[in-house]
């Protein structure tokens, strides 16, 4: 068995313990005699499957006790719709920052419901930058105030949060999630999806204020309506139960490592090695302004259309895959998750070295 290092933005990589433990878990869950895949979600062994993955993201990322956690389907592309059904409710005004494709997407979906305002974009720099904010632009009567996070598809970072006053936060964290510690109580709410860096695809996590909760308008779906979903421990339906049992597991992995300090470290080194060598090379380049870059997600370019794909197709050849950038970016794009090891890092930055030492 020759396992490759995916650099892919979504899905991918998951901690290889977490996949071996599943493998050894497949076909006899503790003593169950099923695989987690076969059992009713209303099981009693099932139940401490949930409640225990629950349980520990409340533990990992300190959430206070007046936040419920909901584990959802749908996507992050579903909440772009449900959190304007659910929360836009009283002014019937939010405001969104357009960081890229992500959080512009969502707040074209919101535009369905009310008076959405655009308070900030970097759309004319190809989003290779967070904008500054001006307070004075914000809508003081907000329902609430919207942000993409991490934008995985530009590789750029919020380091420091808008103030909004009164008016909740609500950030998509999808490729950010769980990769540092993160102060849950300075936002209305968060979410992403699994995918990134918490589970395989198929599930959405929200961490949301529970004084938000209840005021969702009369036409939102059931399906989308946190309250009835928070009422209901996740389970109004079938819920994704085997994503949700690996995202246990990711978890239980975060926890023996160290916890989200740890993590952020350890993310840090793998960047800091990365973002050196593109700011010391002739040859490469990352697209991202010094201070918003992310830690997960590195665009990079060379100068040439013919050399980019060169190098993607070399580097697939050598084990290190999916790092073909993002069509609006072009180049290249490392994500480089929590679950991607050193290693893979520093053999990407040799395998670069040698690239362009023969290339050059
Ligand atoms: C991947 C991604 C999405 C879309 O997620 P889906 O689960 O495919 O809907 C939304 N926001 C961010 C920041 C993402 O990285």
């Amino acid at each position: 068995m020759s396992r490759v290092y995916n650099f892919s933005a979504g899905p991918s990589m998951l901690p290889e313990e977490v996949l071996k433990q599943a493998a050894d878990e497949m076909l006899d869950y503790n003593g169950s005699g099923q695989s987690v895949m076969e059992m009713s979600h209303r099981s009693k062994v099932y139940d401490e499957i949930i409640k225990g993955a629950e349980a520990l993201l409340r533990e990992i990322m300190n959430i206070p006790d007046n936040y419920k956690v909901l584990f959802l389907q749908g996507g992050a592309s579903a909440q772009f719709s449900a959190i304007p059904l659910n929360f836009m409710n009283g002014s019937g005004k939010a405001d969104y920052v357009i960081t890229g494709q992500w959080a512009k997407k969502a707040y074209q979906e919101a535009q369905k419901y009310g008076e959405v305002k655009a308070v900030a974009s970097s759309a004319d720099k190809t989003f290779s930058y967070i904008p500054k904010l001006d307070k004075s632009e914000f809508t003081p009567d907000a329902d609430y105030f919207y942000i993409c996070m991490n934008n995985t598809i530009y590789g750029t970072v919020y380091h420091e949060l808008p103030d909004t006053g009164d008016v909740p936060l609500i950030a998509d964290i999808s490729s950010c999630f769980l990769s540092e510690p993160i102060d849950v109580s300075k936002f209305g709410m968060l979410y992403g999806g699994a995918q990134k860096n918490v589970a395989p695809a198929g599930l959405v996590i929200a961490i949301i204020r529970e004084d938000l909760l209840g005021n969702a308008r009369d036409i939102t779906p059931t399906m989308l309506n946190y309250k009835i979903q928070a009422d209901a421990d996740s389970l109004y339906n079938t819920p994704p139960c085997y994503t949700i049992y690996i995202c246990k597991l990711v978890l239980e992995w975060i926890k023996r490592t160290g916890g989200l300090e740890a993590m952020k470290e350890r993310n840090e080194k793998k960047a800091k090695l990365l973002y050196d060598y593109l700011d010391e090379s002739k040859m490469f380049r990352g697209t991202v302004v010094k201070e918003d870059r992310s830690l997960m997600n590195v665009p990079f370019v060379t100068d040439s259309e013919e050399l980019n794909a060169k190098f993607v197709k070399e580097a697939t050849e050598a084990g290190l895959v999916n790092l073909k950038g993002h069509r609006t970016v072009g180049g290249m794009r490392a994500s480089i998750y929590n679950a991607m090891p050193y290693e893979g890092v520093e053999k990407l930055v040799n395998f670069m070295k040698e690239f362009e030492k023969n290339n050059s």
